[in-house]
């Protein structure tokens, strides 16, 4: 029998990818176009993305205003290297800088990407030390993090185990339980130089940080003279709301990364901090070719423009993201096939009680089969991170048709 007679039409058409280096699992869709909410299929078919790219494209996909900047600016200069000023750059770091709001004089580094810019913030604590805690080097971050998959961001991710295979990885890193204050007081020794934590831990299932926990961080890091780095890769550019999480806590972080939601889809990232902190970089401390680079910047810029002049229905994104997203949460813990509902705005996690008749990969696979695109983060997590312009009608949607695999599933089994 020829083995593809059981495959569907639409996974015989999928490209083969016998020379792509095989780490990701992929689903059994290929997708050529986007607008808006919308995903299309090379066959047409139309999903609601719940995803947006791993809540990268919030403004939604094909935004016009993103695609004007993109294209205007690749057809008049797209790479001249650092050594020069370009358009945008300037105006794209004070942007950021209003937007981080903890310092006046911030100063704003791009990279290309999350990982890059977590690679950066470490460089910075460690020569920031130098001068300011003499013989330390030691930075903390929560268990369960995630930081990033080049040697040093990985070194910082607090799954040791998973990453041994790797071995040696960076040492300097010391890994404390999440959410746990007593913990924290404790492994904020005289060795440590930074504590790295995410607001909310996006990649292990969504999971948001106390307000008591994050006092207690801001709190002794000051005491103790340790920088304060926030990984908002995930989290910021309104995904929970406000601009980055952390603004949610009232507190006043150092050094914060960012990337993903950046460039509505064009990669770059970048790491901001305190001009007292980023005064520890000399010229040729840390670089990159492409990084800020005029694409980069012009596209950036235009995101962070459009998320000031967008509102929803009469709503601004700030109020909007946190109506959706509460509503959504209801909505998800109405369903009754979900244990515990969380999240800020529209990063968004739900845990499946024991006995929902679907896993999460099986439930991620059913609703991508009728439109729906959603991640699954182990067995038992469904994470929602659909792009900011997000309503309650895709909401209500999306709900329905989970309603109704879960019931169809429950009539299969009984
Ligand atoms: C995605 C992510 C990263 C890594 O970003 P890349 O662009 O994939 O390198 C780092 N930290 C957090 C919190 C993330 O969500």
């Amino acid at each position: 029998m020829n083995m593809n007679d059981t495959k569907t039409i639409s996974e015989n058409t999928l490209p083969d990818e016998h020379h792509v280096m095989d780490t990701f699992a992929r689903m059994g869709v290929e997708l050529v176009r986007g607008e808006g909410m919308e995903l299309f299929d090379a066959e047409g078919k139309r999903y609601y993305d719940f995803l947006s790219g791993i809540g990268v494209v919030g403004l939604g996909h094909s935004n016009p205003a993103v695609v004007k900047a993109l294209t205007d600016q690749a057809q008049k200069l797209t790479h001249v290297s650092n050594f020069f000023y370009i358009e945008h750059r300037s105006e794209l770091a004070d942007k950021l800088a209003e937007l981080f709001g903890v310092d006046a004089n911030a100063k704003v580094f791009f990279a290309n990407s999350g990982t890059e810019a977590v690679e950066g913030a470490l460089k910075l604590a460690r020569k920031w030390a130098r001068e300011n805690k003499k013989n330390a080097h030691t930075i903390v971050t929560a268990r369960n993090s995630f930081h990033g998959r080049t040697f040093g961001a990985m070194s910082a991710t607090g799954q040791p185990e998973r990453n041994d295979v790797f071995a040696p990885l960076v040492p300097g890193f010391e890994f404390v339980a999440f959410n746990d204050s007593e913990a924290l007081d404790a492994a904020l020794g005289d060795k440590v130089i930074a504590l790295m934590l995410e607001v909310i831990q996006g990649e292990s299932g969504v999971w948001p940080a106390t307000q008591e926990y994050l006092d207690s961080a801001q709190k002794w890091c000051k005491e103790r003279n340790i920088l304060l780095i926030i990984d908002e890769i995930q989290t910021g550019i309104y995904r929970t709301g406000e601009p980055f999480a952390f603004e949610h806590y009232g507190i006043e972080p150092d050094i914060i990364a960012s990337a993903k939601g950046l460039g509505n889809g064009f990669p770059l990232g970048a790491f901001i901090a305190k001009d007292e902190v980023a005064a520890a970089f000399a010229p040729g401390d840390h670089g990159t070719t492409f990084g800020g680079g005029p694409l980069a910047c012009a596209v950036a810029l235009a995101t962070l423009k459009e998320y000031e002049a967008l509102s929803i229905d009469e709503v601004p994104i700030k109020e909007h993201v946190t109506t959706v997203g509460t509503y959504a949460k209801e909505r998800l813990s109405e369903l009754g096939c979900f244990d515990q509902v969380r999240g800020i705005g529209l990063m968004i996690g739900a845990t499946l009680s024991e006995n929902a008749p679907l896993s999460a990969p099986a439930l991620r696979d059913a609703l991508c089969d009728h439109g729906f695109i959603v991640n699954a983060i182990g067995d038992t997590i469904i994470r929602l991170l659909p792009p900011l312009i997000c309503t309650n009608m895709h909401i209500d949607a999306l709900i329905d048709e989970i309603y109704a695999i879960m019931n169809d599933s429950r009539e299969e089994t009984s």
